[in-house]
């Protein structure tokens, strides 16, 4: 497009890498929706220039170390040379291709390596393009299977308060109904059924108790449940929740009991931020239908997927459609295959699991002076997951400063201040986060 044509004019000034960082700002405010923000955003966003390692390059120049991985995936760090090399050599091989009716090594192989790792029995893999759409995938699943088994009239979904499961609108159906945006889109949501917050808390004895009003509404309705939903252990967005593996297990014996699939949600869990490669293992379930993301390209694009087991493919493929209807242009990327079968052996040949158990003692240490300050309501932590719980809202601008002068990103919500740090984080890296987080909730209102 020489001289003219849209975007000329901008293109010219393309070698300046985005200008100024005031000037990158306002053409940010000018035209960019940022995640659950107004139009303009109300609070500016961080310019971020480059990364490498724990650390990201602010257009000021300042270094901070990414405490969220990038929201849970950037598992390995930022830049890994591994996975940097994983995508340079499927970029010489091909980019992207369809997958209506074609396939290629990186999504096999990565198939392959995904049954291997995940608990026994998911053998069907279907490669989606984000983590909501692969839990909208996991639900036909669910509805087809429920259909191709000749119980068509089971088209709800049994969860859990306070989960979390994606933005898009079967996703939302089953997230928490106060927090989870229901109010709002309640007129055209599927009304679910909602069990209590799943409890105990990890680590605390389990009683028949918990359970109990779980175990009502399955029987009480299982002729119209075509499947339970959870996030298995760990409840992430909808309230940083760590519950008993106990109540999990109690779940798989009464899905089975009354012949009801499971959905884990392995989407924020999964890849060994709790401590397991992924949450079922702490309580040696197997779900029938899983979803992972996130951590699953190491946090370079965008790719999610759904398993689920023989039987239930062999049903939904039973369905009047003869088919699971469902294909995303974007499906099986190879370039995110790529570096998800390169990100989950990278994580194999590391010792991970002794890796996530220091980072939490770093943060239980870390984090434990928080426990007796007035705006403090809990501190806990699992695996590589530290959580402040504060009595009131978290400011989020002012909090975001103070963080960022102590050279730390984070992105507290609501009443939460948490991180879920990198694996490769430094000793020195975990002190910076702690202590910036303790700092904050020192300086909460
Ligand atoms: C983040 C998340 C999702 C949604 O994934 P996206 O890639 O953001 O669409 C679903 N379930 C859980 C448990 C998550 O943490």
């Amino acid at each position: 497009m020489a001289g003219g044509g849209p975007g000329a004019g901008r293109a010219r000034r393309g070698d300046d890498q985005g200008g100024e960082p005031g000037d990158l700002l306002e053409r940010d405010r000018r035209h960019l929706w940022h995640p659950y923000a107004p139009m303009p955003a109300a609070i500016p966003p961080v310019p971020v220039v480059s990364a490498a390692g724990t650390k990201l390059t602010l257009a000021d120049g300042r270094q901070v170390i990414d405490g969220m991985s990038s929201w849970w995936a950037a598992i390995h760090g930022h830049r890994h040379p591994v996975l940097d090399e994983a995508v340079r050599t499927q970029l010489d091989a091909v980019a992207h291709v369809m997958f209506g009716g074609i396939t290629h090594p990186a999504a096999v192989e990565l198939a392959e390596l995904l049954v291997e790792i995940t608990p026994p029995g998911l053998q069907a893999v279907f490669l989606a393009d984000s983590g909501s759409v692969s839990v909208e995938v996991a639900i036909k699943m669910a509805l087809q299977y429920a259909r191709g088994t000749g119980r068509p009239e089971r088209t709800r979904l049994l969860t859990v308060a306070s989960g979390y499961h994606g933005d898009t609108l079967a996703a939302m159906s089953v997230c928490d109904p106060v927090t989870g945006m229901h109010g709002m889109f309640s007129d055209i949501l599927p009304a679910q059924l909602f069990a209590p917050a799943p409890g105990p808390r990890y680590g605390e004895p389990f009683e028949s108790e918990h359970v109990a009003a779980f175990t009502g509404l399955l029987e009480g309705h299982r002729d119209e449940i075509a499947a339970v939903i959870l996030e298995p252990v760990v409840q992430g967005a909808g309230g940083m929740r760590f519950y008993s593996p106990d109540y999990l297990a109690e779940v798989r014996r009464l899905c089975d009991r009354h012949g009801v699939l499971l959905i884990a949600d392995e989407i924020a869990t999964g890849f060994g931020r709790t401590g397991r490669m992924f949450g079922c293992d702490h309580a040696g379930v197997a779900p029938d239908i899983m979803c992972v993301g996130k951590a699953l390209t190491g946090g370079y694009l965008s790719m999610a997927a759904t398993l689920c087991t023989a039987e239930v493919a062999a049903g939904v493929s039973a369905a009047e459609s003869g088919a699971l209807m469902h294909g995303p242009t974007f499906m099986a990327n190879p370039l995110a295959a790529a570096v998800a079968t390169a990100s989950i052996r990278l994580l194999g040949s590391r010792p991970w699991a002794a890796e996530v158990a220091a980072i939490g003692a770093a943060l239980e240490t870390g984090l434990a002076p928080a426990a007796k300050l007035a705006g403090v309501a809990d501190v806990r932590v699992l695996g590589a997951i530290g959580v402040i719980e504060t009595t009131s809202e978290v400011p989020v601008a002012a909090t975001g400063e103070l963080l960022l002068d102590r050279g730390v990103w984070l992105r507290p919500f609501g009443r939460l201040l948490y991180t879920m740090p990198p694996y490769i984080s430094s000793a020195e890296d975990l002190d910076s986060i702690t202590g910036a987080m303790v700092a904050a909730a020192e300086a909460l209102p």
